[in-house]
């Protein structure tokens, strides 16, 4: 396969690493010199220009910060569209909204070629050991053209639906996460505060209605989960600022269709504040940082 890669940050990197390491031909694009230089290092054909990266392909990864990214790469001035070979597939793993998407896949129709959407989850972990799993909207054809290369950077690839609702579940599950991170942390916050040992509330919490994965295997409280950022100072994990951005998604994507998401309104502002506050970087569980109230 001759593959583009657009978009080699903290994932896209990695994953282009794995396609290079299974032995496919890699052209790759990024903004940043310092992401180009490591997909270089890894094997990756250097390009100067997304239209530049694209000319060989066959298929086309993109792995981009938000939406204004994604419809620039590809329908920007130096877009991808015009430059791509009839018959090409391009897949957007970038976490944006439905429509986005949607509008970029109807705009390619005029080139011949097929654009998808395939948003991840595993983060940057996942994204190192290739075992992502892919959400993926579109119509059964184009599907089964995905397997082949997304199997190369993950183990769960599922068929959400057409365009534009793999977007849609990972908004959901992500609406989800947030909330229930809130969640934990307030309950971990106050029981600290009534005097119980944080460990032995999780303990119950963990073999309790309260379970999960937030509380399990990501416990906002250091020390709770060997493995989670909570214990590394909140570093290296999914940073508050994406968190933000994927609320932000879903309060917008309810808004469209006039769906009340009330506790989703509620914590992304939670995380807005903590973004604020200066933290946006940290891993998105340093939100029981707006429940640990210094006592006078
Ligand atoms: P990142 O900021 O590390 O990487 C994005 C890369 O895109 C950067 O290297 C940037 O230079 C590049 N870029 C921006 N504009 C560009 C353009 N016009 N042309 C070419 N390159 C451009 O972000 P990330 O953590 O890799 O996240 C990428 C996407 O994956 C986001 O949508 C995020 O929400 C989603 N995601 C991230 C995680 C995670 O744990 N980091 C998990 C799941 C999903």
């Amino acid at each position: 396969m001759n593959i583009a890669f657009i978009g080699l940050g903290n994932m896209g990197g990695a994953m282009a690493h794995n396609l290079l390491k299974a032995g496919q031909n890699v052209w790759g694009f990024d903004l940043s010199p310092k992401a180009l230089q490591q997909f270089a290092d890894a094997g990756g054909v250097v390009c100067q220009s997304p239209q530049a990266a694209v000319q060989q392909a066959d298929i086309v990864i993109s792995m981009l910060p938000a939406a204004k990214h994604v419809r620039e790469v590809y329908l920007g001035e130096d877009g991808i569209l015009v430059a791509l070979k009839a018959g090409s597939l391009c897949i957007d793993c970038s976490t944006i909204d439905p429509k986005t998407i949607q509008d970029i896949s109807a705009a390619a129709l005029a080139y011949q070629v097929n654009v998808c959407d395939a948003p991840v989850s595993g983060g940057t972990i996942g994204a190192q050991a290739g075992t992502l799993t892919f959400m993926v909207g579109a119509d059964a054809e184009t599907f089964a053209a995905t397997q082949a290369v997304l199997s190369l950077m993950g183990k769960n690839i599922v068929h959400c639906g057409d365009v534009g609702t793999g977007q849609v579940a990972k908004i959901c599950n992500n609406l989800i996460l947030g909330i229930s991170m809130a969640a934990v942390a307030e309950g971990m916050a106050l029981g600290a505060q009534l005097g119980i040992d944080p460990q032995a509330l999780a303990g119950v919490i963990n073999s309790s209605s309260g379970r999960c994965w937030s509380s399990e295997v990501c416990n906002p409280w250091p020390g709770i989960s060997p493995n989670a950022p909570a214990s590394r100072n909140y570093q290296d994990g999914f940073a508050a600022q994406l968190m933000l951005k994927d609320l932000g998604l879903a309060v917008e994507a309810a808004g469209q269709v006039k769906q009340p998401i009330v506790l989703g309104g509620l914590v992304q502002q939670l995380y807005q504040q903590l973004c604020l506050q200066g933290n946006a970087n940290l891993d998105f569980s340093s939100i029981i940082q707006q429940y640990l109230v210094a006592k006078a």
